[in-house]
C-alpha cells in the first residue's frame, strides 16, 4: 500500500498520453519475459483490446525494439505471428566512469555491447568531459539504426543525484557539482540519466542479472573494487534516500587500524579494511615489501590465491573476515532476501564463500529467514553494465 503524496501526484494524474506509455511498456515486458508471443496472447494475457496491442506493437517495431520471427501455431484460423526483442539496435550508451578507466559503450535493448571505447581518467574534470563527447560522436557516427530511443546513461563512483541529474561529489578526484550530463544533452540532445556506480549495479541485477536475483523485490548488491558500494533493492525498486546518498555503507565502522586509509580520511571504515586496496596492502605487508608499485593488482593476487600462494590467500582471507562483518551488519538492519557480491573477489568465491557464509549466520538470531549470497554474474564491468541499465531498466519501468 502506497501513500500518494499530492504534491507529486498532481503532476502525475493519468493523462491519455501516460496510460499509453504504461500499456507500451507493459507489451515490452511481454515481449521481453515470453517470448515467443504473439499479439493475441498479449492482448489475452493483459486484457487489452486486440488494436490497442496491434498499434503498440507497430510502434516498438518502428523504434527497432522488437521484431517478428515466424509463425506460431494456430487454434484456428490464421497462424499468429510471433515476436521477439530485436537485437543489435543501438538505444543504450553506458558511460562508466572508475578510478582508472572511463568505459563508453553502445548497447541494444537485451544489454548486448555493440561499440565500445576505453579511456584513461584524468583528475582534470574538464579534460575528461571533452574526451567523454569526443568518443559518444566517434561512437554516434559508426553505428547504423539509431532511433530517438537512444539515451545515455552514467555510472559514477560517487554521490549523483538521480533525480536532477547532477554528478554531486566523486571523492577520487574530489569533483564537486560535475556538469557532464547537461554537457551531453546540450551537445548531442540525448537524455542522460545518471547514478552512484553501486546503485546502477543493482539495477543491472534487478534486470539484467540471474534469474533467481530478478525474482527477488528485496535485496543488496555489494559492489567490491578500489572502494566498497552498496545498492538497496527496496519493493523492486533502488531505493537512493535524499540526493542519492543512501547506501554508503562502505563507510560504516567495523574495525580499527586498517591497512589503509579510507576515501574519507578515516582507518575504521567498511572500505578500509575489506576493499581490493585493502587486501592489495595486506599482501604486501606480509611479503614485506612497501612499495604498492612493486606492482601487485588485484586479479593477479586473486590468480596467486587461486592456485594456492599462501601470502595472497591470507591477504584474501583476512579480508573475507571483514567483508563478513559488514555483511552481518547489512542482515541485521535489512533482513534482506539476498546479497549479491560484484567485482573481482567473485574470482575467488570458492576462496571466501565458506567464510562469509559462516561469519554471516551468526548474525542471524532465532528462526529468522536466512539471506543468501550470491556472486554477482554481470561479468567482468558490472558498472558498465550499471550504466547501461540506467537507460534499459528505464525502457521496460518508471525511472522512478
Ligand atoms: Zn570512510
Amino acid at each position: 500500500m502506497k501513500r500518494i503524496y499530492l504534491q507529486k501526484a498532481k503532476h502525475q494524474v493519468a493523462r491519455s498520453k501516460t496510460i499509453r506509455g504504461i500499456n507500451r511498456q507493459i507489451v515490452l515486458n511481454y515481449v521481453r519475459e515470453q517470448s515467443p508471443i504473439s499479439r493475441a496472447q498479449i492482448a489475452r494475457e493483459t486484457n487489452l483490446q486486440r488494436s490497442t496491442v496491434s498499434a503498440i506493437v507497430d510502434e516498438l517495431q518502428t523504434a527497432g525494439l522488437i521484431e517478428e520471427i515466424g509463425v506460431g501455431q494456430s487454434s484456428g484460423g490464421r497462424k499468429p505471428t510471433l515476436l521477439k526483442i530485436k537485437a543489435g539496435t543501438p538505444v543504450a550508451l553506458g558511460i562508466d566512469v572508475t578510478p582508472r578507466c572511463i568505459s563508453i559503450a553502445m548497447a541494444d535493448l537485451t544489454g548486448a555491447v555493440l561499440d565500445q571505447e576505453v579511456i584513461p581518467i584524468s583528475p582534470n574534470k574538464d579534460f575528461i568531459r571533452l574526451q567523454i563527447t569526443s568518443v559518444i560522436s566517434k561512437i554516434i557516427k559508426r553505428q547504423s539504426g539509431i532511433t530517438d530511443e537512444l539515451e545515455v546513461g552514467i555510472s559514477i563512483p560517487g554521490i549523483a543525484d538521480h533525480a536532477t541529474g547532477q554528478a554531486v561529489y566523486i571523492p577520487y578526484f574530489q569533483w564537486s557539482n560535475w556538469n557532464i550530463s547537461e554537457e551531453i544533452t546540450r551537445e548531442f540532445g540525448l537524455p542522460v540519466t545518471i547514478d552512484n556506480d553501486a546503485n546502477a549495479v543493482a539495477l543491472a541485477e534487478l534486470w539484467f542479472g540471474q534469474e533467481k536475483i530478478r525474482k527477488y523485490k528485496n535485496f543488496i548488491t555489494v559492489l567490491i573494487s578500489e572502494g566498497i558500494g552498496t545498492g538497496i533493492v527496496f519493493d523492486g525498486q533502488v531505493y537512493r534516500g535524499e540526493r542519492g546518498a543512501a547506501g554508503e555503507f562502505g563507510h560504516m565502522i567495523v574495525g580499527a587500524n586498517a591497512p589503509v586509509q579510507c576515501s574519507c580520511g578515516n582507518y575504521d571504515c567498511w572500505e578500509a579494511l575489506a576493499s581490493e586496496k585493502a587486501t592489495i596492502a595486506r599482501y604486501h605487508k606480509l611479503v614485506n615489501s612497501h612499495l604498492p608499485s612493486a606492482g601487485m593488482n588485484i586479479t593477479q593476487l586473486i590468480s596467486l590465491a587461486n592456485i594456492g600462494e599462501e601470502q595472497a590467500l591470507t591477504a584474501l582471507k583476512e579480508t573475507a573476515k571483514y567483508l563478513g562483518i559488514g555483511l552481518s551488519n547489512l542482515i541485521v538492519g535489512f533482513s534482506p532476501q539476498a546479497i549479491v557480491i560484484s567485482g573481482s573477489i567473485v574470482k575467488a568465491w570458492d576462496l571466501v564463500s565458506d567464510q562469509l557464509q559462516a561469519i554471516t549466520e551468526k548474525s542471524i538470531r532465532h528462526d529468522l529467514p536466512k539471506p543468501v549470497l550470491i556472486p554477482s554474474s554481470l561479468g567482468e564491468n558490472p558498472t558498465l553494465m550499471g550504466a547501461l541499465s540506467l537507460v534499459l531498466a528505464g525502457k521496460f519501468a518508471s525511472a522512478s
